[in-house]
């Protein structure tokens, strides 16, 4: 790469992966965060004695690779736990993931889904993943589809699955056989399913040691430079502090709506490109507990209308650690967009009462500390304008030397291995491919 200098913007996972992998190829790079600290969503807060993490997350490992760095960083403080959690079915608890553990549920209801299931197999066509609704159907069945994943999907992403396409649902979306459906259906099947059947969470403190671990072995981390503008022609990057920098190579992990507004004078297509991203945002509030366990569950899906919150998730479970001696603690996840706006003013209130009415708070019970993340990016939304307006937009910024990294910065549905990933394979592209013709080409073959 000669003595060209990497800047890469934003040091959640991604960007600190970048520069991990950079730095560890003896390269050169800066990394600016506008936060106070490094970390983006993967950070941890203590409160009171509360460790709590911003929403919940737990590393699942598809990738010998990542995990073996993750192992690395973080040594002997990382534990795998075997997944516990469920999905509230009208006043009663079934095994997550609905689909394969259709036991729990009422005669009319299992009768429904399981024929549904099966009538859609007997179909026996592969459903288009063009239309959402049209994959769940034609891979669950009616059921299913009504009785959980369409109520589930539409309160998550907050728009109907028919508004949707299919494109993210690459092992997120757990797919039972046949066997394994109906054998979930006729007894209690505790076998695991799903890429995330097992999690790794540190032993000791939140999620936030991960990125802590990332940052201690990175160097040229600035904090508190929040990029204002990006000069794509005189290669300058304005931050508010009243700093400004050039760059050779640029890599961003801003989130792209914010991106786009930084950069002055954009072609009118790609200015409309910007213009049709959508996405959902998660209010998260974390509750530290007087009392001792609500739930031994790890976490519960909440597919009803009338709930306000779509998960719970208990803090605890994960580590006792976390909760001061004799508490517990909890996070509860509430989805919201344009399309279906939230009355902050009133939520917290709207969560509390939910919580007793789901049985998980009771009346009586003492809330000692309370914490708010309001995340503002939480899932680009896969409406049938994504690919188009994501593709055309991460060409134009290709074209001027900006790499797109990262949940945000490429908006796609990504874990945070996934994140960790990319970094890499950025940072190993910049060191192969110092000519930028190559390396556009070889980041597009990588569908990124
Ligand atoms: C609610 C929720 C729950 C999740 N749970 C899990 C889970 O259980 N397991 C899992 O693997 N993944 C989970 N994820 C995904 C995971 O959080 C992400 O994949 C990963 O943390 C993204 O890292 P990133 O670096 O791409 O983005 P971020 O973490 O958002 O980092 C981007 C950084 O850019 C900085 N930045 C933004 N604008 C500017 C600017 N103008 N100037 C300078 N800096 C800027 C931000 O402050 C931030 O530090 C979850 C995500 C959400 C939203």
């Amino acid at each position: 790469m000669g003595s060209k200098s990497v800047t890469i913007l934003g040091a959640g996972l991604a960007g600190l992966s970048t520069a991990w992998h950079l730095q560890k190829a003896g390269s050169s790079c800066h990394v600016y965060e506008k936060e106070p600290e490094p970390g983006g969503l993967c950070r941890s807060r203590n409160i009171k004695g509360f460790v709590f993490d911003c929403d919940g997350h737990l590393l699942h490992f598809r990738h010998k690779e990542a995990f073996s760095l993750v192992k690395e960083l973080l040594g002997d403080n990382l534990v795998q736990h075997r997944r516990n959690s469920w999905v509230s079915h009208d006043g009663r608890m079934v095994r997550y993931p609905f689909q394969a553990n259709l036991f729990g549920l009422p005669r009319p209801v299992l009768r429904e889904c399981l024929a549904g299931f099966i009538s859609a197999r007997r179909d026996g066509c592969l459903p288009s993943r063009q239309n959402f609704l049209e994959w769940i159907e034609g891979t669950f069945g009616e059921g299913i589809a009504r009785h959980f994943m369409v109520p589930y999907n539409t309160k998550f992403w907050t728009i109907p699955p028919q508004q949707m396409t299919a494109e993210w649902l690459d092992g997120f979306v757990p797919q039972p056989s046949m066997d394994r459906v109906i054998d979930g259906a006729v007894h209690d099947n505790r076998r695991l399913l799903g890429y995330n059947s097992h999690f790794w969470y540190p032993r000791k403190g939140g999620i936030g040691e991960l990125a802590a671990a990332f940052s201690r072995n990175v160097k040229n981390i600035h904090t508190g430079f929040q990029v204002k503008a990006i000069d794509i022609r005189r290669r300058r990057i304005i931050f508010g502090n009243g700093v400004s920098r050039r760059f050779d190579e640029l890599v961003s992990t801003i989130p792209l709506p914010e991106l786009g507004a930084m950069i002055p004078d954009l072609p009118e297509d790609i200015e409309r490109a910007f213009g049709r991203l959508r996405w959902n945002s998660i209010f998260n509030l974390n509750l530290g507990l007087r009392q001792r366990n609500p739930s031994a569950k790890h976490w519960i899906y909440f597919p009803q209308e009338k709930v306000s919150f779509f998960r719970v998730g208990f803090f605890h479970n994960f580590s006792e650690g976390l909760v001061p001696a004799g508490r517990s603690s909890l996070y509860v996840e509430v989805s919201y967009s344009r399309l279906r706006p939230l009355d902050k003013a009133s939520i917290h209130v709207r969560i509390e009462k939910d919580l007793r009415k789901v049985g998980l708070l009771e009346e009586g019970d003492a809330i000692e500390c309370r914490d708010v993340n309001d995340i503002r990016y939480g899932y680009p939304i896969y409406d049938h304008h994504y690919a188009s307006a994501r593709m055309q937009i991460l060409d134009f910024l290709r074209w001027h030397d900006i790499i797109p990294c990262g949940r945000y910065g490429g908006w796609r549905y990504m874990s945070m291995e996934d994140v960790i990933l990319e970094g890499r394979d950025v940072a190993h592209r910049l060191i192969k491919y110092p000519d930028k013709t190559a390396r556009v080409i070889k980041q597009s073959e990588a569908g990124q």
